[in-house]
């Protein structure tokens, strides 16, 4: 049975990064009929902050990565918060100390880099020279009020897995130093209490990024402890998933504005949209094809097709994939989801007024083709729902579309509309038409881009046959009129 994790640690503003390594996750253990646990990595005190830790749980949400048991579901194995486990680390890592897996070291990183500098050696990490303390040698520490710190013995030998995504790969355990478990005040480190909930969670893969790669041999040695001391079951096969680079061929950091997941969200883009491309990094459906729907990525989802060669953030393909999929949406359901942004930009009433819902159940067929991002439908929407009071024009377009000739087509637009019997888009369309082009013989272009300047306020809008009959005749004509003042 396929158990996998999400265990993001809050600190900081999440990373695209971060929901790649959750969607192959996810589609991982979909694909199987696995189940996800969902633990925080809040062991770090000084990183970890609340805003973060909501950030993560805001994304998750909006992303639509369901799990089965953790944090707010519960299970089996709770708590999931590494915060409230303190307790079963401080109790396994005493058992370890009890068998001899770990020994108690006094050095501090002083210490260490002046013996390495005096030996000449460039090896890193720790030396080796708390491994066989003489009961004078500790005594001696403990008198000058030293306290330990737990530090895992390395096995000799060397250290081999198979990789889901890269198959083979071998530490030699001398190039692996003996590392520290915990701080010298108790508290457990990453390296302890990641395999320690693994074990105890019954993970049975481990997918991550690359970054964690080097980490691997250290967390397969203490797993291999944990296996003899009976606190976990067996080892969790692992997978390290491709890098993501950003601009310049270097690794995406957090320090690139395109990194924050959270900003596709307010920025626009659908769930849907970000995950498909997300998806691209490091894995594909077909050679031929980028839009799929996450149901068809868990049907085809197999980890060993995964590339392990770093994989480019691209942004304008990030952008024409979501464009794609809200391009498959429906129009009741791109409007559904426009809807918290016209609340926020004011264009319509919060709640909604039932005048408000049955004008954008009207407008949202013009502009549910049209719109790029979300984000996108204020802008196109706005002329319709404002107060004619509070009426404005795009400044730049209207210096570059109602000057002399543009003000003649919205004067004889004026007047072809004054005298319509029926206000209905074919008529205002007829009218329009028949005056501009038939008549006055203008090229489309030319006569409609004032047109829709002096109704809409700028140069993109919706149809504006439609946009004029939406309006209605008074507005409509107080527009082109307003236009010319
Ligand atoms: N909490 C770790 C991180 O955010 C994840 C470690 C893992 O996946 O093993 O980097």
């Amino acid at each position: 049975n396929v158990r996998v994790r999400f265990c993001p640690s809050p600190t900081g503003s999440p990373h695209v990064g971060l929901v790649r390594t959750a969607l192959f996750n996810w589609a991982f253990a979909r694909h199987h009929g696995g189940s996800i646990v969902f633990r925080m990595e809040d062991t770090d005190k000084e990183r970890s902050t609340q805003e973060s830790y909501d950030a993560i749980l805001d994304l998750w949400r909006w992303l639509g990565l369901t799990w089965d048991e953790g944090i707010e579901v519960g299970g089996p194995h709770g708590p999931y918060k590494q915060s409230e486990r303190g307790d079963i680390y401080r109790d396994v890592l005493e058992r370890l100390r009890d068998s001899s897996y770990t020994y108690d070291c006094f050095c501090t990183n002083d210490e260490v880099d002046a013996r390495r500098k005096a030996s000449g050696s460039k090896a890193q990490g720790y030396d080796g020279f708390c491994r066989d303390l003489s009961a004078d040698q500790r005594a001696a520490f403990e008198a000058e009020g030293r306290a330990p710190i737990g530090r895992f013995r390395m096995p000799d030998g060397s250290i081999t897995w198979d990789d889901l995504v890269r198959g083979d790969i071998t530490f030699e355990t001398e190039n692996v130093p003996d590392f520290a478990l915990s701080r010298a005040n108790g508290d457990p480190l990453y390296t302890l209490v990641n395999p320690i909930d693994d074990a105890l969670m019954e993970i049975t893969h481990v997918l991550r990024g690359e970054d964690l790669l080097s980490s691997t041999p250290r967390q397969l040695a203490l797993f291999d402890a944990l296996v003899e001391l009976g606190i976990a079951k067996s080892v969790p096969a692992y997978g390290h998933l491709p890098y993501v680079m950003g601009q310049g061929n270097k690794k995406l950091s957090k320090r690139d504005p395109e990194a924050h997941a959270l900003a596709y969200r307010d920025q626009g883009f659908i769930p849907e949209g970000l995950l498909n491309y997300l998806a691209l990094l490091g894995w594909a459906i077909a050679g031929d094809r980028d839009i799929f729907s996450l149901e068809e990525m868990v049907e085809a989802f197999d980890i060993k097709d995964v590339n392990p060669n770093p994989a480019r953030f691209d942004l304008k393909k990030a952008d024409a994939i979501n464009v794609a999929q809200m391009r498959l949406l429906s129009v009741e359901d791109i409007t559904h989801r426009v809807l918290p942004f016209l609340k926020a930009a004011g264009v319509v009433s919060d709640p909604v007024s039932d005048a408000d819902a049955q004008l954008l159940e009207l407008a949202m067929p013009l502009v549910a083709e049209r719109i790029n991002k979300l984000t996108e439908a204020p802008e196109m929407l706005g002329f319709l729902f404002v107060d004619e009071a509070d009426f404005t024009r795009d400044e730049a377009d209207v210096a570059k579309l109602l000057d002399e000739t543009g003000r003649e087509v919205v004067q004889a637009s004026y007047d072809a509309l004054a005298g319509l019997d029926t206000w209905s888009t074919a008529a205002i369309q007829d009218a329009l038409q028949g005056k501009l082009v038939d008549e006055m013989g203008l090229k489309p272009r030319v006569a409609f881009g004032p047109v829709r300047v002096a109704v809409t306020g700028r140069k993109v809008s919706p149809p504006l046959f439609e946009s004029l009959e939406l309006l209605g005749r008074e507005r409509g004509l107080g527009r082109l009129k307003s236009a010319l003042a």
